[in-house]
Parts: C-alpha cells; structure tokens; sequence
C-alpha cells in the first residue's frame, strides 16, 4: 500500500539564467521531497568557477540561508536523492562534480544503468578509479575518457555506451545539458521562470517558483543551455519511448505534469478504470493517503458511492525512534495513519490504494480499519499485481519479498483480510494513460525493455 511505501527513485532540478539561482534551485527540490529524502545537493556556476554543497538529510535540514549564500552563480543543478544503487553515505550523494581535462563537470542523475557491472569491471581493468559507489559516476568517466572536443560531444558518446534508465543534469562552467535517455524511463520537463530556463522531473517544482510549463523534454532528446539558447539535439540511439507507468500510479506528484500529460487526470482515470472493472456495493470509499487520494475521488464519482476522509496520515513522520523488540511496521504504520471511528463505524468501505508490495503493511491497515467498526473492507489497487523488480531506478524489493510474486490475488486477499480484493488490469492501465504510448510496466509483466546486464539479473537473483 501507499503505507507501504515503495522506495523512489530521484529528484532533479535545473536553471540556468538566473541571480538567484541557488535559493531556486532550492526551492525546486523542496517541491520533489517526495521523490527522494535521504541526501540533496546544488552545485552553481558563476561562470568563471562552480560551487556545491551536499549532505544527508532533507533539503530543508541541508540548506540553510548562510550555506545558499554560499552558492553564487547564475545556473545550477540540485539533486535529491533515495539510493537504488550505491549506499546512503556522504560520498554516494549528488551532484558529482568532477574536474578533468576538459574543466569542471557535475552531473545529477536519476534513474539507474542497467550495464554497469560489465563496464565498471572493464573500466577498472583499464585503471579507472572510483570514488562511489554508484552507477552515475561511470557517465562521468566515459565523458572524461572521451577524445571529442566539445562537451556536448563527449557526454553524447559517453551516452552511447552506457544502457538502462536515465533523466541527467549536467552543469558546466558555461552550460547546462538536459537529457532523456531514448527509452525515456524517468521524466523531466521543461520550463521557465523570469527569463530564466528551468527543468525538473515534475513541473511542480515550477510551481513553487510561479514559473511556467513549457513542454515534456522528449525521450532520447538532450537540450543544451547556454547564454539563454536552447539548442536541441536527439541521442544518436533511436527506440521506443517506454516512459515508466508507476510515475502516474504512484510516485508523482497529482499537481505535477510529467511525459507532457496531467499526473491528476491519468490518476483519475485509473480509479474509474478500476470502478468499472472491480464494482461492489458499499457505504462509502476512502482512499490510503496521499498517493490514492485521486485515484479514489475517481472511483467513487464513477461508482456514484460517497467518497469520505476515512484515514488521516500524518505529514510530519520523520525518523521515529523505534523501543527494541517493537514490531517495525506495526509501529511505521500508526505512526503514519490513524483511523476515523466515526467515518468507519458500521459501513462498508471500499479502500482505494496504489499497491501492494509485501502485504504486511496492508494486512496491518485493515485491521486497524476494522478495528475502528467497518463492517466490511473491501481493497481496490489501481494496478496490476507488482511481481518484478526494477532495474530502472525504482527500489521495488526482490521477487522473494514481492508478495504477489508467490501468491494469487485470493491468497493475497485472505492474508490482508480484506472482504474481496481487486486490482486494476494490465489494459486498464494502459487504456488509462491514454495517449501516452508505450509505457514501461516491466514490474507487473515482467517484459522488460532493456533486459539488465546478467550480471546484475544475477546479482539480483541472488538477494531474492
Ligand atoms: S519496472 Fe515498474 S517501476 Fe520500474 S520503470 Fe518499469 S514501470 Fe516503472
């Protein structure tokens, strides 16, 4: 469930072309918490030099007004970061700046590579050091390693070997690079605020500036800043766009735009797909807070059944201390919602989620609801059944945990002790992005678009 929640992925922000670059930058990763809240970083230029600052934590811990005092320039990159590969340590956090023989470069990425066990080994054999952990420092020494002159150049041939899920920032003395990778896995977009150029990975972070929306920056596109030009190039590797579909189940914000598409409008879409497909009768449908909160209004406007605030989240659940021998998720999931009595008491309640990972945090939330005097408990997912992992930057756990790997929606149902359970099906997923084309949705089908190296199947395989 959204109370089980699914680890994501990262954040990116970008501009280039404004005095106050740093404090808006900030401001822009204040508004994609959500997408990661381990690490956040910023590194400037001022032209002439680049600063960074980074470090564990939230944004709003990390940057304090003396440290973005400390950030001049007029364009920047930001980063905030949940690890999917490396671990959480200083060192592992983004951007990474880097100087080599053609300047300084930093490079925030999110997304993962799927080709990196192979190329690290290579490249290690070949004398590279590195200093991380993570897949993303490879991209920086294929762009240092490469024997073309422009920068441009560089990263795009550095791009042309490396495989999987990336959305990149890279930032220059003179120039800041947007780029998609061609199977176009995690979003960014394109905006503008006072003059200035912005991208982030949801148009959100727009908002927060009251800047404007511009366009989806397309899979396999690059955009190149520089002195308040965009120039426009397309990576050499043509393919078909498989944008990931759980930015629109879960993971992005409802306000946001991402793929060029309203995230609210496709979430709303899902949950009449699911009225539709999974009726029953009941009293009233609430939703898991916040992620389902739309997909639910759905559901009851298609159902014509009274949406009611049945569950209350609470927003500032940081790290809680946790007394030895308590359960974990017993505990994460009071902390995190409270159930309300008099909403609950005697009806039938259809709970509207966005997914079911292990089971046990559902399992734990029905109870509680039923606790509070539902009289039935009905469970609608507005997807399939996840059963694989990803290999795209998203930290789906291993099949071995994934409960729908090794059960069947029956089982799943009676071991969440739910009154009836149904999930979302393939086509209606599908059918409800409408327009939006090929989508990845390897973690419910198991059809991967980039199959990962073997190494890092095998590597996978082996903590399942
Ligand atoms: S496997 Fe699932 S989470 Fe990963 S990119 Fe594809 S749809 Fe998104």
């Amino acid at each position: 469930m959204a109370a089980e929640s699914i680890g994501h992925n990262c954040g990116l922000f970008g501009i280039a072309g404004h005095d106050s670059a740093a404090y808006l930058t900030y401001l822009g990763l204040y508004a994609l918490q959500h997408r990661g809240q381990e690490a956040a970083g910023i590194v400037t230029s001022d032209g002439e030099r680049t600063y960074i600052h980074k470090a564990l934590g939230l944004v709003n811990d990390v940057f304090q007004p003396e440290v973005l005092d400390r950030l001049p320039g007029t364009s920047a990159i930001g980063h905030t970061r949940y690890s999917t590969t490396g671990s959480t340590t200083i060192l592992n956090t983004q951007p990474i700046r880097v100087n080599y023989q053609a300047g300084t470069l930093s490079l925030a990425h999110n997304g993962n590579l799927t080709n990196t066990p192979r190329l690290r080994t290579q490249m290690e054999r070949e004398g590279s050091i590195f200093q991380t952990t993570m897949d993303t420092e490879i991209i920086l020494h294929l762009v240092a390693r490469s024997k073309a002159a422009a920068v441009e150049d560089r990263i795009v041939e550095a791009l042309g070997q490396v495989r999987g899920a990336y959305s990149l920032l890279f930032l220059s003395k003179e120039m800041l690079v947007a780029v998609r990778d061609p199977f176009g896995f995690r979003p960014l977009c394109l905006g503008e605020f006072e003059g200035a150029h912005i991208v982030a990975s949801e148009s959100c972070a727009f908002d927060i500036l009251g800047g404007a929306y511009v366009r989806n920056i397309e899979a396999g596109e690059m955009l190149i800043i520089r002195k308040g030009d965009i120039e426009t190039r397309r990576l050499p590797q043509s393919v078909t766009s498989h944008a990931c579909i759980f930015e629109f189940v879960y993971f992005s914000r409802p306000d946001s735009w991402i793929y060029g598409e309203k995230v609210d409008k496709v979430r709303r879409r899902l949950g009449k797909h699911l009225a539709r497909e999974h009726p029953t009768e009941a009293d009233i449908v609430i939703s898991v807070p916040d992620s389902s909160n739309t997909a639910a209004l759905g559901y009851a406007h298609e159902s014509g059944i009274t949406f009611e605030l049945g569950l209350i989240r609470n927003h500032y659940v940081g790290r809680t201390f946790i007394q030895p021998g308590q359960e974990r998720r017993d505990h994460d999931v009071r902390v995190k919602f409270n159930p309300v009595e008099g909403v609950l008491r005697g009806k039938r309640v259809i709970v509207v989620d966005d997914s079911i990972v292990r089971g046990t945090t559902s399992r734990l939330l029905l109870r509680m609801i039923r606790d509070a005097g539902a009289s039935e408990v009905h469970v609608r997912i507005t997807c399939p059944p996840v059963a694989w992992p990803c290999y795209y930057g998203v930290d789906i756990p291993t099949r071995k945990e994934l409960i729908a790997a090794h059960k069947n929606v029956e089982e799943v149902r009676d071991y969440i002790g739910a009154d009836s359970l149904g999930h979302l099906s393939l086509e209606g997923m599908l059918d409800a992005v409408e327009g939006n084309g090929d989508m990845c949705h390897a973690c419910y089908s198991g059809q991967y678009p980039v199959p990962p190296d073997d190494d890092l199947s095998k590597e996978a395989l082996e903590r399942r």
